[in-house]
């Protein structure tokens, strides 16, 4: 199994920059040369390890391809503004319940999830941290879940869950077109496409048209 730079500390940096990584924990993701040269503990040293390890890991499952690291100041700014409070239990609750809404590919699926790879999908420190937040879930009707604490960890997303993720994508605006003016380049590729285009269409359900791409 590959060594993860981001949650083994141990971890052997590879020989070649161009290695992408695929950790079971954090997800996919690839740095630029900077970040392998200097180490994404000392470029990324302001983000608390397991709140980076589950931005990745959102990215990359809801993109599919591998997230890019690069010690810019701007796209470590678009990270770590996205970025869950530690202790906003209910935006943690929320993005956990998103993720298995990924993972449901019809009503009514039961998805099995692994405490020890599948805390970062909540953003959690731990294992407990995790388990915390799926009982919230229960406990509040979102989910189904047979036999959580025995160590199986399969739940189903609720009726009451679907509505909830129904309304996380509803804009509280009538209209679904949304003005977004900024300077379209390379440059700022990035910062659109893994920030604000995800933004706009996943978290608010506006419909994006990019005047250049048309
Ligand atoms: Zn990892």
């Amino acid at each position: 199994m590959d060594t993860c730079l981001i949650c083994n500390p141990n971890a052997e940096k590879p020989k070649s920059e161009f290695k992408e990584f695929d950790c079971e924990k954090c997800g996919k993701y690839c740095c630029n040369k900077i970040v392998w040269l200097k180490g994404i503990e000392e470029i990324y040293k302001e983000i608390p390890i397991h709140l980076l390890s589950g931005y990745i890991r959102e990215q990359s499952e809801r993109t599919g391809i591998p997230f890019e690291l690069t010690d810019k100041k701007d796209d470590i700014e678009i990270i770590t503004k996205q970025l869950p409070r530690d202790d906003d239990v209910l935006e943690k609750a929320r993005k956990l319940l998103l993720a298995l809404e990924r993972r449901t590919k019809y009503p009514g699926e039961m998805i099995g999830l692994n405490g020890e790879q599948d805390y970062p999908l909540a953003y959690c420190q731990n294992v407990e941290e995790f388990r915390y937040y799926l009982k919230y879930l229960i406990d509040t009707g979102l989910i189904n879940h047979p036999s959580i604490m025995r160590g199986a960890w399969e739940c189903m997303i609720t009726v009451d869950g679907w509505r909830a993720i129904e309304s996380y994508k509803v804009p509280n605006a009538e209209s679904e077109k949304v003005f977004v003016a900024m300077w379209f380049d390379k440059e700022t590729d990035n910062a659109y496409n893994k920030g604000i285009l995800l933004a706009l269409e996943d978290d608010c359900g506006y419909k994006s048209i990019r005047i250049d791409r048309k």
